[in-house]
């Protein structure tokens, strides 16, 4: 499974952060960083609640 992340949306809110930092990260800049595109073994239930909880629908999974 794979974490598409669509920029033009992406406003930095760090809800996705909160709820799988392995995965997702802020940098200084309030731009967000994928860890990894791939979901890792085991996280994926963290990444669903994850984009689940981004405020502007910005993240999405593709098997
Ligand atoms: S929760 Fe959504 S808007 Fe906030 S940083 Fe993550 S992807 Fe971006």
């Amino acid at each position: 499974m794979k974490i598409v992340v669509d920029r033009s949306r992406c406003q930095g809110y760090g809800m996705c952060e909160s709820f799988s930092p392995e995965i997702f990260e802020l940098d200084g800049d309030g731009e967000l960083v994928l860890r990894t595109e791939e979901v890792p073994e085991g996280a994926a239930d963290d990444v669903q609640t994850a984009v689940m909880s981004c405020p502007t629908e910005a993240l999405s999974l593709e098997s």
